[in-house]
């Protein structure tokens, strides 16, 4: 991307917070005002929420950018905070997780008796040589024991990293190596689509080639056969024996919590390496105030996974440090039927759903008649996460979903950021679809050009972050120089070309393009390495998507730039059309040309897609982001780049082969 991006759309629909929420809301627009008058002041506030063992005795330090420090000299106990504190509060009884099988199955489980596998799991941790600063491979279903599991670790200063339990040999034993793991946390398997998937037997093949691990905890949850070496240990043989006595011993605030690979939909995934105290600060207060958390009366249920950041901050510690009741579902949205989420909902009366805008386009692509049929009255607060959200998306979730009355919070942020960073705030904003608003009280992002230039209203370019944030990354795990070039080398005082050095120079380069509209409100345009140079142009992705989802008969779809011998690059534009729309023969055709019209009725001329190809599905990564880099590769007829963390990599046979065929 050279200059800046082209500002195609716009949107005037906007929607004020329900007046009894925000007279009631947790935050109110007076937050905004303390972060400005004194930022530190504001989050030294916010880190009052939690109980330090010791008290800090600075709030950042910044001296030695990019590397923070959080709440110097404070300690304090990760797993003391999620759970015992509640349990000492005499919230014990209270139920932390409602957790949900694939099959049906359920449990209940309260503070007190999380408290209880928790310490149980830190004494068999102990047991099993892990110290201090040891790392942990997490390789679980979506079953209690994962979030057991890494507050074990957090209670005993275990570095967690959690992989995603669906992910290759390769692709765990690659981060055991670079994590230099002692110890895997593992399954039998898991439940997904109807049937057991095992976990055990790639555990095993990526241990053969891990020298540095000297255990496997498997927790029996399918029970299906698993073979067993002299590493292997049953969870229910070993933890659940152990006492249920553990005293957690506070660790310093800048103690490694765990290293978490982002979701490698860009390219090779980077371990993002995070710590305690500034950590837990943020994705405690974000929790709180972004989905207007009331421990004592709301059901949160998050969608995402705890192999994703998502799982970590919002399963796990935003929820549990706020003494939150959740669910956790175990398996996919459509087992046994595309209800399953609506019913979940409807079952435990879930008032806050957080999600992501593949699940939600799936959702619209399956049709507004399933969750019409379920009672979601329960529900006050829907959210979003992981891509944009696109406008008739998000009206698609507010109709169908919120019913009218709920407001969406779409909050962008990334595994680096640790936590929630942009977001309306749902008792102030009033919201626009398709936009995530403003920096969160406390956060300082804007929107530069290639000079790091901040752009007017109405102009787009570059999404910087500013100043340091308490939950921000503090490394990529053994590669500082990795560090500085992926993220501070861009602007400020890390490029080059700067000559600046103060510390307040240093800008925060997030790898988005982004725009400002008319009011200041940010919207997210989608990576910058997939920004298409159109005649001149820099044109975003998600604009031209945005554009064809609008169109009645598009469920999802995605677009590339792809060398073009007159225009520099020309749109190419991947659909999956909803599940009701005829694609056939002459139908297909008109509807091709049809949305060619549409986008660039919507958008201009400039935005029109040279070609458009109906497709069943997109190319995604695991946590269901859509691989844009992966399409350009077919869409110039190169082969496919690192296709490791691909969902599925028969959809790229499809598409391929589809392309060849348009040709
Ligand atoms: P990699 O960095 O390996 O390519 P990734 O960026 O997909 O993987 P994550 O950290 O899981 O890994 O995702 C963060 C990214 O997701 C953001 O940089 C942004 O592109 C996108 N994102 C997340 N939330 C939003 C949102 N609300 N609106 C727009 N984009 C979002
Ligand atoms: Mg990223």
């Amino acid at each position: 991307m050279s200059e800046t991006l082209e500002n195609l759309s716009s949107e005037t629909r906007q929607f004020p917070p329900p007046e009894a929420l925000a007279a009631d809301a947790n935050v109110k627009a007076d937050a905004y005002e303390a972060a400005n008058a004194d930022r530190l002041a504001f989050w030294a506030e916010q880190a009052d929420r939690l109980t330090w063992a010791k008290k800090w005795d600075q709030v950042l330090d910044w001296s030695n950018p990019p590397f923070a420090k959080w709440f110097i000299g404070g300690e304090l106990n990760i797993a003391y905070n999620c759970v015992d504190r509640h349990v000492e509060a005499g919230q014990g009884e209270k139920v932390a997780i409602h957790w949900e099988g694939e099959p049906g199955d359920t449990r209940t489980i309260t503070y007190a008796e999380l408290l209880t596998l928790v310490s149980q799991a830190a004494n068999t941790l102990t047991d099993l040589g892990i110290t201090a600063g040891d790392r942990v491979a997490i390789y679980m279903p979506m079953i209690p024991e994962a979030a057991v599991a890494m507050l074990a670790c957090a209670r005993v200063g275990a570095t967690h990293s959690v992989v995603f339990g669906g992910f290759s040999v390769d692709a765990l034993s690659t981060r055991i190596k670079d994590a230099d793991a002692k110890l895997v946390i593992t399954a039998d398997g898991g439940y997904r689509r109807g049937k057991p998937s095992a976990l055990k037997p790639t555990v095993d093949e990526a241990v053969a080639q891990c020298p540095s691990i000297e255990n496997v905890l498997v927790v029996r949850r399918t029970g299906q056969d698993v073979a067993w070496t002299d590493k292997d240990k049953w969870w229910h043989e070993t933890v659940e024996q152990a006492s249920p006595e553990h005293k957690a011993q506070p660790f310093d605030s800048e103690h490694p919590l765990f290293i978490l690979y982002t979701s490698g939909t860009t390219g090779k995934p980077k371990g993002i390496l995070h710590t305690t105290g500034g950590y837990l600060t943020q994705a405690s207060y974000t929790q709180w105030a972004v989905f207007d958390l009331k421990p004592e009366t709301d059901v949160y249920w998050c969608t995402a996974d705890i192999g994703w950041v998502t799982g970590h901050s919002y399963i796990v510690y935003g929820p549990l440090s706020n003494g939150a009741t959740q669910v956790m579902y175990e398996g996919t949205p459509d087992t046994p039927g595309r209800d399953r989420f609506w019913q979940i909902v409807d079952k435990y009366k879930v008032s806050i759903l957080y999600t992501a805008p593949t699940l939600i386009r799936t959702m619209m692509k399956w049709g507004d008649d399933i969750p019409a049929g379920y009672d979601l009255s329960s529900l006050r607060i829907l959210g979003s996460v992981g891509e944009p959200i696109n406008p008739e998306a998000w009206m698609w979730y507010r109709e169908n979903i919120g019913r009218e009355r709920t407001p969406i919070v779409d909050t962008w942020w990334q595994t680096e950021t640790g936590s929630m960073m942009i977001s309306p705030l749902p008792g102030v904003t009033a919201t626009k679809p398709g936009s995530a608003m403003t920096p969160l009280p406390g956060i300082s992002a804007d929107v530069v050009d290639d000079t790091a230039q901040s752009v007017p209203n109405g102009g787009g370019g570059f999404l910087v972050l500013r100043d340091p944030w308490p939950s921000m990354l503090r490394t990529i795990w053994g590669d500082d120089k990795r560090f500085i070039d992926t993220y501070w080398s861009r602007f400020g005082a890390g490029a080059e070309s700067s000559s600046a050095g103060a510390s307040s120079d240093w800008i925060y380069f997030a790898g988005d393009g982004a725009k400002k509209d008319e009011d200041g409100a940010l919207w997210l345009l989608g990576r910058v390495d997939d920004v298409m140079l159109i005649s001149g142009h820099n044109i975003s992705t998600t604009e031209v998507e945005s554009a064809l989802v609008s169109h009645p008969s598009v469920a999802e779809s995605a677009v590339v730039g792809a060398t073009d011998p007159t225009t520099g690059q020309a749109i190419v534009a991947f659909v999956i059309p909803r599940g009701n729309v005829d694609t056939e023969g002459e139908a297909g055709e008109k509807l091709n040309v049809d949305l060619r019209n549409h986008v660039a009725k919507t958008l201009g001329p400039i935005a029109k897609p040279r070609q458009i190809m109906l497709v069943p599905e997109l190319p995604k990564t695991r946590s269901g982001k859509i691989m844009r880099r992966l399409l350009k590769d077919v869409a110039e007829n190169r082969s496919l780049g690192d296709v490791t963390t691909l969902q599925d990599s028969a959809v790229m046979d499809l598409i391929s082969k589809g392309m060849g065929g348009s040709k």
